[in-house]
């Protein structure tokens, strides 16, 4: 009888680990919206990839910088002068 409903625990534990992995891919996967947007590298907004500049660094990472950031880099090189 124990051993029943040790069991059974084991199993909606099982499932309820199942439920909430299968929740969390589905969270990474990007809706058919969101193809088309990245989030900028150092302020991490999302804006669509029109708006971005990409840069590959080394051989896998791609980054992307937003027009407000670039300023930024900018205004601050242009102030050590
Ligand atoms: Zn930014």
């Amino acid at each position: 009888m124990t051993v029943t409903v040790l069991a059974i625990i084991f199993i909606i534990i099982v499932l309820l680990v199942t439920a909430v992995g299968f929740k969390a891919v589905i969270k990474q996967g990007k809706k058919p919206e969101d193809i088309n947007k990245e989030r900028c590298s150092i302020c991490q907004v999302q804006y669509h990839k029109a708006e971005l500049i990409e840069r590959q660094i080394g051989d896998h990472r791609l980054y992307f910088f937003c027009g407000t950031c670039i300023g930024s880099l900018h205004n601050e090189l242009i102030s050590k002068h």
